[in-house]
């Protein structure tokens, strides 16, 4: 009997070690397999760099854009052209961030920003080469504040009355930022929307951006689900407003938090019958290269190269679902 305690006290602490409350290794590589098959080639990117988390130096915040360098970096490395995309979307990124575009009868929505140093020369004068006219912007759409995305975002509200729209603690975060951060900081005035957790249905014209509030990569971030145009068929497009998981460590919350979200913003797409998937970075959505898809001539029956099937829509999700929980399980998180 003694010997049998003593058996199962040494097959415990051999089972589990101490202060590594880590998952069993297959179960981990279960949601990594599940990740990979929905992954396939599109999404390889998001796969593996939500799979296999690597930071860079300094950190996650160096990653994220803030400390990224005031002055331009040599626009050979980032600049792309404008492209319409849709009859009523239009691309403004450069190679490695996005902004969009949404033309509406009632005026022009503008999706995400990027870093200051991009506002003129993509968002600005892509406008112009595009001619869209940029006192026509009514609302700023934030997807979440780190400065890859919305260090435009002070310029359109000062400049041209566009209202910024934005998750209610991206808000406050933003708000605090020291007065000289790059791009400046915008202010929160009347008619400025600070979406909470139940979501926001902004609509201007005869456009609907469905706002679904996805917490996680941010404690504010926002994702969307929205029609465009496409040679007059209307098209539903999932926008996924944050990729990475950030250093959750063992708080399971926040990686629950993060793997909810995603579930959301699936349904949401499911719902809508969404076939089109963008992001705010190219490497996730391809969509710089998509844009200079559009340019070419398409054979008979050929879609919109951004038009990818509403399996396909719901495979990047479960992607970014399924990377989470093998990320949360591998940092032992509860
Ligand atoms: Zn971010």
């Amino acid at each position: 009997m003694k010997k049998c305690v003593w058996l199962a006290a040494l097959l415990a602490t051999s089972i589990s070690l101490p202060g590594r409350a880590q998952a069993p290794v297959s179960e981990i590589d279960s949601h990594i397999a599940a990740a990979k098959s929905a992954a396939g080639l599109d999404y390889r990117a998001t796969f593996a760099n939500l799979c296999f988390p690597n930071p860079p130096p300094g950190g996650a915040r160096g990653a994220l854009g803030l400390l990224a360098p005031r002055p331009a970096p040599d626009p050979a490395t980032w600049y792309a052209s404008p492209y319409q995309v849709f009859d009523n979307l239009y691309w403004l990124g450069t190679r490695q961030h996005s902004s969009w575009a949404l033309k509406t009868s009632a005026g022009i929505i503008i999706i995400d920003t990027n870093f200051a140093w991009a506002t003129q020369p993509e968002i600005l004068d892509g406008m112009a080469k595009l001619k869209l006219d940029p006192k026509d912007i009514k609302y700023v759409i934030l997807s979440h504040a780190h400065g890859d995305h919305d260090q435009g975002v002070a310029t359109l509200q000062k400049n041209y009355g566009a209202k910024v729209v934005m998750g209610g603690p991206d808000w406050e975060a933003t708000l605090k930022r020291a007065p000289d951060v790059a791009g400046g900081v915008p202010v929160r005035g009347p008619g400025d929307i600070a979406v909470g957790p139940e979501g926001y249905k902004l609509t201007l014209g005869e456009s609907m951006v469905e706002i679904v509030f996805t917490p996680g990569h941010s404690v504010g971030t926002l994702s969307y689900v929205f029609p465009v145009m496409d040679k007059g068929k209307r098209v539903m497009v999932a926008y996924s407003g944050g990729t990475l998981t950030g250093a959750f460590g063992t708080d399971g919350r926040r990686w629950d938090e993060y793997i909810d979200s995603q579930k959301r913003i699936a349904q949401a797409a499911a719902a809508a019958g969404a076939s089109v998937i963008l992001s705010n970075h190219s490497e996730y959505d391809g969509a710089y290269t998509k844009a200079r898809l559009i340019a070419a001539k398409r054979e008979v029956g050929e879609g919109n190269p951004f038009i990818v099937g509403p399996q396909s829509v719901q495979n990047y999700f479960t992607v970014m679902q399924e990377c989470a929980t093998a990320s949360k399980l591998r940092n032992g998180a509860k």
